[in-house]
């Protein structure tokens, strides 16, 4: 059978299951989301070119408590792990 009768306004209609979700205003994720958008990286560390979305690409992901971004650069073709630290551990070179 065809749905050629039926009722133009109930296909667009919101689902039961979304009617309640907010699309617009504040959300629990906005810090995540935020921090995200600062963080990512906007050069390419080995030639510098700007990243963008259509210039090369950041992937946020997540190991334990670390944020990384892997990232790949149309420019030169460089792929890797951008981590961001708030402290870096090294070792001291000798004189
Ligand atoms: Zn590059």
């Amino acid at each position: 059978m065809s749905d050629a009768g039926a009722d133009p306004a109930s296909a667009s209609e919101v689902p039961d299951t979304a009617k309640d979700r907010r699309l617009t205003g504040e959300h629990w994720w906005d810090p995540d989301r935020k921090r995200h958008v600062d963080d990512l990286p906007r050069h390419c560390p080995r030639c510098a070119a700007v990243l963008d979305l259509e210039s090369g690409i950041s992937v946020e992901y997540w190991e334990a408590d670390r944020r990384i971004y892997h990232t790949w650069c149309q420019s030169c073709g460089w792929t890797g792990d951008i981590i961001k630290v708030d402290r870096m551990v090294g070792h001291e070179a000798a004189d």
